[in-house]
């Protein structure tokens, strides 16, 4: 159990907890929504600290990313609970665990196996899962491992934000010239005081926002939770691109999101946010409470990607089926293939270039980087600009790492990190 961040206190020993949308007012000897956050003499303190499920090495196509790094490894974890309750979540086991029905699965490296295959017997409360994979443990697991970056997924990163929060600055301690990077696979309900915190450290690099549906009513039946936060919230990401990129997921089920209505709604938002963001669409199989639909036609899926392309977005991609070709990225300019992907085999062609990072560094000084110009690989200056901002080092080194994809048929610009 640890001390939790983001929350206020209040009167007769009420916390209020910052942490996501929820804003859960709690009583003393009370647990908020996500059942992980319990108020103890009017300090709040979170269960999932330390409390990973296990780990895995994944392709980080599978979160899914396909706008970043592709190609490469990531170490992923998660913790029990989570702030909403989906009638067809697909980790149920992890994210809706109560105190009697903790069962834990996952693919886990070293002996952490066996200690939650023990802790899974008891049958105890979450107070007593207390298994501290500590942030240390994962900074060198990532390391031994030889990972790319630590994906912080299965459940809600959101809900084990401390834990999340800690192992990013343990990695950056421990391993200051190891480059690791740091996805968030998440539901979008955090707070504004939560994205501010992790803009303000630099926490990720990437998020994958998960959006369920157009319609509030759905959200509260189905996840026990809300719509307009989570727009407001990719907005607020779209606000950070400079530093965090962003790709967006819509699982699509029968008859609660695949009308064209449902994808039009969807599209023109995102549309609306940035035309250039990925948009996956992803096949949903039935699970959990909601096994009385069909997996998702595949017709429809494609229709949906049609319309979606129709409407101006560039990147569109339909993900859990076999379908051949829909997971590839093409130039939205001359249709040149620049990825080619099937499942999680992912081959980068040399038609899509880079441009460099970090441009090039005269007089050994930040200062002296030639005005933001970009630098393809062949090593020819493409255009000048002026940086958009003087915020200092920080500020210049993320506007250059945020985009750096090129085509090189047409150069026309890509928005993908590689
Ligand atoms: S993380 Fe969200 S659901 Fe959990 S206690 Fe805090 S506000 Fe409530």
């Amino acid at each position: 159990m640890q001390q939790a961040i983001l929350y206020e206190k209040h009167d007769e020993n009420i916390v209020k907890c910052l942490l996501c949308s929820h804003y859960c007012e709690i009583k003393p000897g009370q647990v908020g929504t996500c059942l992980l956050r319990k108020n103890i003499d009017g300090e709040l303190f979170t269960y999932s600290y330390g409390a990973s499920t296990g780990f895995a090495i994944d392709p980080i196509e599978k979160k899914p990313f396909y706008h970043f790094k592709p190609g490469s490894k990531v170490l992923s974890f998660g913790t029990p609970g989570c702030n909403f309750k989906c009638l067809n979540c697909q980790n149920w086991q992890m994210s809706h665990a109560k105190k009697d029905d903790i069962l834990r699965q996952a693919h886990v490296l070293r002996q952490a196996q066996d200690d939650i295959l023990r802790q899974a017997q008891d049958d105890n409360a979450i107070e007593n899962l207390h298994i501290e994979y500590s942030p240390s443990f994962i900074a060198d697991l990532a390391i031994e491992q030889g990972v790319d970056g630590i994906a912080y997924t299965y459940s809600e990163p959101t809900i084990f934000f401390e834990y999340a929060r800690d192992t990013i600055l343990e990695c950056r301690k421990k391993y200051p010239n190891v480059d690791l990077f740091h996805l968030f696979i998440s539901n979008g309900f955090m707070s504004k005081e939560t994205i501010d915190l992790i803009a303000k450290e630099n926490l990720i690099s990437a998020i994958n926002i998960d959006l369920k549906f157009m319609n509030d009513k759905k959200y509260r039946k189905i996840c026990n939770s809300s719509l307009q936060p989570v727009l407001d919230n990719i907005k607020r990401f779209q606000d950070l691109s400079d530093s965090i990129h962003m790709e967006i997921i819509n699982l699509v089920i029968p008859e609660e999101n695949d009308s064209v209505d449902d994808i039009n709604a969807l599209v023109d938002f995102i549309v609306s946010v940035n035309p250039e963001i990925p948009l996956h669409f992803s096949r949903f199989h039935p699970s959990n409470k909601m096994t009385d639909k069909p997996a998702t036609d595949l017709n429809t899926l494609l229709k949906a990607k049609e319309i979606a392309e129709s409407k101006g977005l560039k990147y569109v991609y339909i993900g859990n089926t076999n379908l051949p070709g829909v997971e590839n990225t093409y130039c939205p300019n001359c249709k040149k293939l620049l990825i080619e992907r099937s499942r999680y085999s992912t081959k980068v062609k040399k038609s899509l270039g880079k441009i460099l990072r970090q441009a090039h560094v005269l007089r050994q000084a930040q200062d002296d980087i030639v005005n933001g110009r970009r630098i393809m690989d062949n090593g020819q200056f493409t255009d000048s600009r002026e940086p958009k901002t003087d915020n200092g080092k920080q500020g210049f080194k993320a506007q250059l790492s945020a985009k750096n994809g090129i085509c090189l048929n047409c150069e026309h610009n890509i928005n993908i990190r590689l």
